[in-house]
């Protein structure tokens, strides 16, 4: 594995506890694309067009809940990444997600989600 994914799934590992619904207050309250909102609602970055990835990735650059989003969205995402939820491109997700899910059930595919 690939010695960034490990680093970045290993910075994940202090949220291992936090309970779901403290998760998604701080990534709701803080995360950077909920105040660029003026309806209240998030924005619908669905990652199929290239504008939503580049606008994405300036917004997320910035944003002081980056490593919650990406734990948000391992959790309630799984294998299957959906729209622009954490800073990775998806190849690099979804190789952080293998990292991530190794160190949280040790691989046996026993980890809960929401
Ligand atoms: S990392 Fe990006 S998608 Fe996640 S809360 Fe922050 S701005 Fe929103």
């Amino acid at each position: 594995m690939n010695e960034i994914y490990e680093r970045v799934a290993a910075d994940l590992d202090e949220f291992a506890g936090l309970p779901d619904d403290q998760l998604v207050h701080e990534v709701r309250n803080r995360g950077l694309c909920g105040w660029l909102s003026t309806s209240g609602e998030y924005p619908e970055w669905t990652g199929e067009f290239r504008a939503d990835r580049e606008l994405a990735a300036r917004v997320c650059a910035d944003c002081p809940v980056q490593r919650e989003c990406l734990e948000w969205d391992f959790r309630a995402r799984g294998h299957e990444p959906a729209g622009v939820w954490g800073p990775l491109p998806e190849d690099a997700r979804r190789e952080v997600f293998e990292c991530w899910e190794e160190r949280r059930d040790g691989g046996t595919g026993s980890g809960e989600r929401p």
